[in-house]
């Protein structure tokens, strides 16, 4: 079994940001699990279903093969082999992927893969699920958090960064849906483990969140 970090929370609270930095400081594998639900979901779109259509969606899932492969320590989503990670960071992905990540068959589809990747790994797992479901007995679990307004600010400066163009409202509102979505369904809903950290980022900065994780990390160890 490998050394587990899990860390969730909701979108945009600075997960990836975070569990990237950490992993490289400590040598773990980054895992980012949200990325999984990504490619899943831009298997539907390009399919044309509707992601509120559950039935379609779970018979369409087993023709959906996600795996993920590292390059240079990156992670890449690989959807029916293709490599599809500069394809899954837009708001139409991210809101399919909400939808779809509630049905038990796509749910299924990917636990064995996640749990795999931690029992053969040191690894830094971020999601929603991680420290109550997938890892229940992660070594360190963190729940990390942030206002909506800080959370959906630091999305539109993510697209502004890279040259896209991004509404600030439109991105405040995706991320309200995907909380109400992902908290409220019926499996795996996103909650804090009853033994997680909880690490409130609206007024800390990256460094400093790094340092408090490390911390309990090293605790541990
Ligand atoms: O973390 P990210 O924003 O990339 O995740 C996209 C969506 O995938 C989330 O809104 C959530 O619905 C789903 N997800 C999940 N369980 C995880 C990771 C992501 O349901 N462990």
């Amino acid at each position: 079994m490998g050394f587990n970090v899990a860390i969730d929370g909701p979108a945009g609270a600075g997960k990836s940001t975070i569990a990237k930095r950490l992993a490289k400081e400590l040598g773990f594998i980054y895992v980012d699990t949200g990325a999984m639900y990504r490619g899943i979901a831009l298997h539907m779109i390009r399919k044309g279903i509707d992601g509120h259509d559950e039935k379609v969606v779970s018979e369409e899932v087993k023709n959906a093969d996600v795996t993920i492969a590292y390059e240079d320590g990156v992670q890449k989503v690989l959807l029916n082999g293709e490599d599809v990670s500069g394809l899954i960071r837009t708001e139409e992905v991210s809101v399919m992927a909400s939808t779809t990540s509630a049905y038990a068959p796509v749910r299924q589809k990917l636990l064995d893969l996640q749990r795999d990747l931690a029992k053969n790994n040191d690894v830094i797992m971020d999601g929603r699920d991680i420290g109550t479901t997938i890892l229940p007995n992660a070594d360190v679990k963190v729940y990390l958090t942030a206002s909506v307004e800080t959370r959906a600010d630091r999305r539109y400066k993510e697209y502004l960064e890279k040259g896209e163009q991004a509404d600030l409202k439109e991105i405040e509102e995706d991320i309200r849906l995907r909380d109400h979505q992902d908290m409220t369904r019926e499996i795996s809903p996103l909650k804090k483990a009853e033994d997680a950290t909880e690490v409130d980022s609206s007024h800390m900065s990256i460094d400093e969140v790094v340092a408090t994780i490390k911390d309990l990390c090293e605790q541990k160890r």
